[in-house]
């Protein structure tokens, strides 16, 4: 097996668990390391530390897959499946539901793979060229273990061009119907595991969407971002008087009619396609419940300050416009926007709009997205819920 040499001072987060290695930490290495190739990672004077996969056309060179002596073989990765997959089968956090994520990439420790299961449908996802050529195998072992109908594709992460791959949509076991019926507590909620974005629906917001079914009763509920629908349809169930989505995407919002209708809710539901940003500019705020859902404004480092320019514009649109004791339940999954920095933005939109607010909760992904102890970079998902006085 070839070995990559990290410099001197560079082994001690390989030693606490950190499964990135960065470009800059290796001092020497084999040639001829083909992209994704598994290596054994050494210290500087050769001591043996891991094994992790390489490629040195992205910032982060080598992604660990197991600190000390265990081998990245299939025996290795289906006990790796294995584990994910009884964290899921023992938490009753998700006996309501019979969709979750199942493994979930540095959190599983399985960096660069997602798994989805939807029903007895499993969604895959790749991310690095490490997996890519793994995936195969761990295919099989998914198969071997879970006896799923199907496995579907979805490797369209945009991280994908830097790691030299192209996207992939496909088919890699069985037949995955056009549309799958999932069911949450006793919601159901059409997913397009195909076409729909990410693996089709947004199993991270499961926690939040039992959070708004809470706070619904009798709530006029604005669902900005809505998709298709998942917090619209909680927020029915949990008694709303009326929901309005917006969504600028048509095909969304469409959906999200149809997941209504599936839930057999009468309850008055407005869609309308728009942008959120001229939407809030050109409309007043009457409801009195408001979730705010972007996808990740800030994709990459660089692109924070930007993002935070557009969260601010978001809260300070609805912190001018919305109505005495509205509460606002606000979402960012952009994993470079720490808490502090999207509590810091919300504050500076209520300081600009003379607004008066407390926060009365706090939340993070749910227990099928675990952030691994190691690896704190991949906690993505922050919610804020805010009372606007
Ligand atoms: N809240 C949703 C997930 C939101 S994903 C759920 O729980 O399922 C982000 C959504 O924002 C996508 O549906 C995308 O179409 C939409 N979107 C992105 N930019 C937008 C914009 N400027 N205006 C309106 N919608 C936008």
């Amino acid at each position: 097996m070839k070995k990559i040499y990290l410099k001197q001072d560079k082994e001690k987060p390989v030693l606490r668990r950190h499964p990135w290695i960065f470009s800059g930490a290796i001092q020497k290495k084999d040639p001829d390391i083909a992209p994704g190739e598994i290596v054994s990672v050494c210290s500087s004077n050769g001591r043996h530390l891991g094994y992790g996969y390489y490629n040195r056309a992205t910032p982060i060179a080598v992604r660990l897959l197991s600190f000390g002596s265990k081998k990245v073989d299939e025996e290795y990765l289906r006990r790796l499946i294995g584990e994910a997959i009884d964290k899921r089968t023992g938490n009753s956090l998700l006996r309501h539901s019979d969709s979750c994520r199942l493994i979930f990439s540095e959190g599983d420790n399985l960096p660069g793979l997602i798994v989805d299961a939807y029903g007895r449908h499993l969604v895959l996802q790749s991310a690095t060229r490490g997996i890519e050529r793994m995936k195969g195998a761990i295919a099989s072992i998914l198969i071997d273990v879970l006896r799923p109908e199907s496995i579907y594709e979805r490797s369209e992460h945009e991280g994908r061009a830097l790691e030299g791959m192209k996207p992939v949509n496909g088919q890699m076991y069985g037949t995955t119907p056009a549309e799958i019926v999932m069911h949450e507590k006793d919601m159901s909620f059409g997913v397009d595991v195909r076409e729909g974005q990410k693996t089709g629906f947004y199993l991270d917001q499961r926690d939040n969407r039992d959070l708004v079914r809470r706070l619904s009763r009798e709530a006029d509920v604005l669902n900005l971002f809505c998709y298709t629908g998942g917090f619209s349809v909680a927020a029915a169930r949990g008694g709303a008087r009326t929901t309005t989505s917006v969504d600028a995407s048509g095909d969304a919002i469409e959906k999200a009619g149809k997941n209504m209708e599936l839930n057999r809710l009468q309850t008055p539901a407005e869609f309308i396609k728009a942008d959120v940003f001229d939407y809030l500019r050109s409309e007043d705020v009457t409801q009195n419940l408001i979730i705010i859902d972007p996808p990740a404004l800030a994709k990459k480092k660089s692109s924070v300050q930007n993002a935070c320019r557009g969260y601010k514009d978001l809260h300070l649109q609805i912190a001018s416009k919305c109505g005495k004791n509205t509460l606002v339940l606000t979402c960012s999954c952009s994993r470079f926007i720490s808490m502090e920095l999207f509590q810091m933005v919300i504050f500076e939109a209520c300081a600009d709009a003379g607004r008066s607010a407390s926060i009365i909760g706090k939340y993070h992904q749910p227990c099928d997205h675990p952030t691994s102890i190691f690896c704190p970079e991949t906690e993505y998902l922050k919610t804020i819920l805010l009372r606007l006085d």
